[in-house]
């Protein structure tokens, strides 16, 4: 079934298709609409790293234009309400490049917006995303009084020199230095740790993941450096361990967390009881977002249809077009034939995979339709289902991206 929407390059973007054409009859039904959360893209960062392939962009002093973007965000989100009427946020995150950089009053603006257009559910999680480069103890005070109660501060590695190769702003000091603030403030912070970098050894992993550990965080997220298309280490590649050393610190890193107290939720992330990020949780259940700012990703259920839009990437794009009420590039209603391999994606993520009966729920497609795929999974031993519950086995989570291109060929 071919989409209805097809996705527009920006340079031609015609204004977005308003809330009633996504109204109208369709071929799915959905009864009823997954759990929405919001999310919210500041796009700028003191420097970019090398290995970085996000939307984020150096700051150049009054580049910021923190008073315009915070008032393009608004009006973002103003234009966004009739798509998402009436429905209540479960989690905010606030994502970039460097949101930390925001000043106090501009995060409290930010936040005091939020809340004036939009229903927050009381438990409401909001995550700020910081580095320790920019951490000041007034600021990070000032963000947990505006309404933030959680962290994920960017500290790649505690290691000055893996810090320096990464073309990291901070250092081993300011590391702890943001930890140590995060405590005195937070009671549920995240650190981003990265493993295989260049000159990396086993051992200097496991001081890290140790250092980590110690440092007590509620939740870490560990990621394998790679190498990205159109970043300077794309161009210029650093020496990176081998797939052995790369395989053997995958291997320490499970035992080394479940050790320390963490358990390994999705193929990245660890948490302890009850920590787990509920803003990606959101995402890899195949829940909904809106995303706003520059390049922000939307993902949204409608009774017949599910729709994906995206932003203005380009920050100097987003402001000139938010003159003009105009924030969405591309619109893009996801086929029939593609949810399938949209939900696995997600799903398969997950350590305790998901409810059997959410496929259908999420995706309006029933489960039979992908009947030979998961059949043809289990074969191979690298998925599992009972009458409640799908879920990558442990071979499934080590060679997830075979796992997940089995559902592609559904259709
Ligand atoms: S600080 Fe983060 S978002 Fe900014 S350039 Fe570095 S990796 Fe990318």
């Amino acid at each position: 079934m071919p989409a209805v929407f097809d996705i527009k390059p920006a340079a031609a973007a015609a204004p977005a298709p308003d809330v009633a054409t996504f109204l109208r009859p369709g071929t799915l039904t959905l009864h009823g609409q997954p759990p929405l959360s919001l999310y919210v893209h500041y796009p700028w960062c003191v420097r970019k790293c090398p290995y970085c392939d996000f939307n984020s962009h150096q700051v150049n002093g009054s580049d910021a234009r923190e008073p315009e973007y915070l008032t393009a965000l608004r009006a973002d989100l103003e234009a966004a309400l009739p798509f998402i009427w009436g429905r209540r946020i479960v989690s905010v995150f606030i994502g970039g490049g460097t949101p930390s950089l925001l000043s106090a009053a501009g995060l409290d603006r930010l936040l005091s917006d939020i809340r004036a257009l939009l229903p927050l559910a009381p438990d409401c999680e909001i995550t700020l995303e910081a580095n320790p480069g920019t951490f000041e103890a007034e600021r990070f005070g000032s963000y947990r009084a505006s309404g933030v109660n959680r962290l994920s501060i960017g500290i790649q590695s505690f290691d000055n020199e893996k810090l320096h190769a990464l073309g990291r702003v901070h250092d081993r000091a300011q590391a702890f230095g943001a930890i140590d603030i995060a405590h005195r403030y937070y009671d549920n912070f995240n650190l981003d740790l990265m493993y295989a970098l260049p000159g990396q050894s086993v051992a200097d992993l496991q001081n890290d993941i140790a250092t980590a550990i110690a440092a007590a965080p509620q939740h870490l997220s560990l990621y394998q450096l790679t190498l990205e298309a159109n970043t300077v280490f794309a161009k210029y590649p650093p020496t990176l361990p081998d797939e052995d050393t790369a395989a053997a610190m995958h291997d320490w890193i499970e035992q080394g967390t479940a050790e320390g107290g963490y358990r390994r939720y999705e193929i990245s992330a660890y948490s302890t009881p009850q920590r787990e990020c509920r803003h990606n949780l959101n995402y890899w259940m195949f829940g909904d977002y809106l995303g706003i700012g520059a390049g922000a990703h939307s993902k949204i259920s409608f009774p017949h249809r599910i729709v994906r839009q995206v932003r203005f990437r380009n920050p100097s794009s987003y402001l000139e077009q938010a003159a003009r009420n105009q924030f969405v590039a591309e619109t893009h209603e996801v086929s029939r034939t593609d949810l399938p391999f949209e939900f696995m994606l997600n799903a398969l993520r997950l350590t305790d995979g998901v409810p059997i009966n959410s496929f259908l729920e999420r995706t309006g497609v029933p489960l039979n339709t992908i009947e030979a795929e998961l059949a043809d999974a289990e074969r191979r031993g690298l998925l599992q289902r009972d009458h409640t519950v799908i879920y990558a086995t442990s071979l499934g989570l080590r060679f997830l991206s075979d796992l997940q291109a089995i559902f592609l060929r559904t259709g």
